[in-house]
């Protein structure tokens, strides 16, 4: 479906990201891989996934808290690849403390990582989908995007951002083949959330999968994680014809969180 087709994930070397980055090669795009981690690994990464997909994947390692760098990733795809038809701004941290004891530099860059950069590589990559008249714009913002949780300003506050930039994204590309949509995933089981679960094992002296259970019987009902897989196969609908409607959306993927 997506053969001849670009596809580029932010913070694609790790969790969810690549998780979508799979599912989009799986359809034949190409890949443009970015994101942190040792460079051998993620040589592995890239390699393996244009071999098993019979793919071209490519690696940047723009950092998302700069826009120059930013910039520089989107030229990159542009003349490797002839352009970025399906962006996917997945790149994103957490930090958890109350708004008096949240530290300011973690504030910005929770803030310039999970926020701004979508408008960045989103400013950079809309008038090469313009001028193909196609394109599919995906943010992937959080249950976090549509409700709040104690101890999470930053995240909250960038991901509801991301909410109204995916509207405001939307909106302005509407009479076009451009569409742009947000993915609200629940717990999925990625390092992010990974280190949430040993900090509450070691804070309550449980183990790793009561900490895992405490954490789900909180806010998720299904007790289930949510997977990568599953949410790289809504972001593989977004991307089909029967997604050309689909515009400005805020698609919870989350177990029952957000419909208590
Ligand atoms: P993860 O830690 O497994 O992956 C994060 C990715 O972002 C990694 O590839 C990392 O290298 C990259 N990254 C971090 N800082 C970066 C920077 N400055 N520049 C470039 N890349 C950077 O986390 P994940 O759980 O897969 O999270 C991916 C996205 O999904 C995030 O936006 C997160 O907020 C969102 N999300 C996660 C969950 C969850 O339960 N795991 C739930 C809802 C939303």
């Amino acid at each position: 479906m997506l053969s001849g087709k670009t596809a580029l994930v932010t913070g694609s070397t790790s969790g969810i990201g690549l998780g979508i980055a799979r599912s989009l090669a799986a359809q034949g795009a190409n890949i443009v891989f970015n994101g942190f981690g040792d460079a051998q690994q993620i040589e592995q990464l890239r390699a393996g996934v244009a071999q098993e997909f019979g793919v071209q994947a490519a690696y940047h390692n723009a950092d998302m808290s700069k826009p120059a760098e930013i910039e520089a990733m989107i030229k990159f795809a542009e003349e490797k690849f002839g352009g970025v038809d399906v962006l996917v701004n997945n790149a994103g941290i957490q930090y958890v403390a109350n708004v008096e004891d949240f530290p300011v530099e973690r504030w910005d860059a929770i803030i310039a990582i999970n926020l701004s950069s979508t408008f960045h590589t989103t400013r950079c990559a809309l008038p090469g989908m313009k001028k193909k008249n196609w394109g599919r714009i995906i943010n992937v913002a959080s249950v976090h995007g549509l409700v709040g949780s104690a101890g999470k300003s930053a995240y909250v506050a960038a991901k509801h951002g991301v909410v109204g930039l995916t509207k405001v994204t939307a909106l302005e590309n509407a009479h076009t083949g451009i569409t742009c949509n947000a993915i609200c995933p629940g717990w999925v089981l990625t390092p992010l959330v990974q280190k949430q679960v040993d900090d509450r094992a070691a804070r309550d002296g449980i183990s790793n999968e009561q900490a895992k259970k405490a954490l789900l019987s909180e806010k998720q009902p299904s007790g289930e994680f949510v997977t990568p897989e599953e949410l790289g196969a809504l972001a593989v609908f977004f991307c089909s014809p029967a997604g050309d409607q689909v515009r400005g959306v805020a698609w919870n993927m989350d177990g029952g969180w957000v419909a208590q």
